[in-house]
């Protein structure tokens, strides 16, 4: 699924739930999820990474980004697009 996709599912999926989180919950969830792989991350880095998901915990993180770029009507294709560029003018060697 494309970013752009992506959010369109989101969306939808949002429009259609009865609970909607205010944007400071939705704040707060996306904060957490990056807890979440902050911890993941620190307990591979100790050896102990049968204990961690790092897939699902990275999936929770794009969830949640995706849900606050709803919110905020931000495009995250044209975003993710945009930053490609500046880092291919500033890192990448042609
Ligand atoms: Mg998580």
């Amino acid at each position: 699924m494309e970013i752009r996709e992506a959010q369109k599912w989101v969306k939808d999926a949002w429009s259609r739930s009865p609970k909607r989180m205010s944007q400071l919950v939705e704040l707060a969830t996306f904060i957490e999820e990056c807890g979440e792989l902050g911890e993941a991350i620190r307990k591979i880095e100790h050896g102990k990474d049968k204990e961690v998901d790092l897939e699902k915990e990275m999936g929770d993180i794009l969830l949640s980004l995706l849900t606050l770029a709803i919110r905020y009507d931000v495009d995250l294709q044209n975003a993710f697009d945009r930053t490609v560029e500046s880092v291919k003018k500033k890192y990448i060697v042609r």
